[in-house]
């Protein structure tokens, strides 16, 4: 773990007007700039510019909340990985949970995702995480190393420094129940043993594999005390500053 940097990513989802991103950002910007770890946030397209500039020289890092595989094309409503680099951005969600259940992507579409950020230059927080009738059946952890297998496909050993994990339990995100600082290291761990299989040992250490679903800052200290949780993707409690401010603290 020693030789992991802990990421706090926040996913703002669909949330924030351009003036309420800014009045966030600079409230957060004291708060967190002291952080012993990662900070990222990720925020709508229409907010990017405004965050990569409200947040120039700060520690703070920006992300998308997605981007489409192709390069250009007839795709409405759809952005490239190209678009996203050079409006500045560094990092991009793909393979969230709500893209997934909502909006029909699989895992096939999430590897085509993944393989266009990084062939634009972006870094990757790729979610992965069983259902609730999945946990229930026990395959738990069947489900997260396919999940990462395919959407790792063609992604060489070099590359994976610029792929995060984020094990997200799709019954946690957004419902307030959060799986026990246990069952997230299993899963986290059992993931890293994927990336070891795939990859190699010093790969599987090297990653950041991130815990979600409804980490708060009542619970952060004890999920990120384990020794395969490097770190989290927060939702709802990224978009209060010194909620967002006291996840990263304990991270630090
Ligand atoms: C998420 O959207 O990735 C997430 C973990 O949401 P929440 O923290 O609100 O459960």
């Amino acid at each position: 773990k020693a030789t992991r940097q802990a990421v706090i990513a926040g996913n703002w989802k669909m949330n924030k007007t351009r003036p309420e991103a800014k009045a966030l950002i600079e409230e957060m910007i004291p708060l967190v700039k002291d952080a012993d770890c990662g900070v990222i946030i990720c925020v709508p397209y229409t907010n990017l510019e405004t965050a990569i500039a409200a947040t120039k020289g700060t520690n703070i890092k920006v992300g998308a909340e997605n981007c489409h595989w192709a390069k250009s094309g007839a795709f409405t409503a759809e952005v490239s990985a190209d678009m996203l680099k050079e409006v500045g951005v560094e990092y991009v969600i793909i393979g969230h949970s709500e893209r997934r259940q909502y909006f029909g992507e699989t895992d096939v579409t999430v590897n085509q995702r993944v393989r266009a950020a990084l062939d634009a230059g972006l870094k990757v927080i790729l979610c992965v995480g069983e259902l609730l009738n999945e946990r229930e059946q026990g395959i738990t952890e069947e489900i997260c190393s396919m999940q990462t297998k395919i959407a790792l496909a063609g992604v060489s050993k070099e590359e994976m420094k610029d792929i995060i994990i984020a094990y997200e339990p799709v019954w946690a995100i957004g419902t307030g129940k959060t799986a026990t600082a246990d069952q997230a290291d299993e899963v986290c761990g059992a993931i890293r043993g994927v990336i070891a299989k795939l990859y190699d040992d010093a790969t599987a250490q090297a990653t950041t594999i991130q815990y979600g679903g409804s980490m708060n800052a009542k619970n952060a200290d004890e999920l990120l005390g384990k020794v395969n949780v490097d770190g989290g993707l927060i939702g709802g409690a990224s978009l209060k500053a010194p909620d967002f401010a006291a996840i990263i603290a304990a991270a630090s």
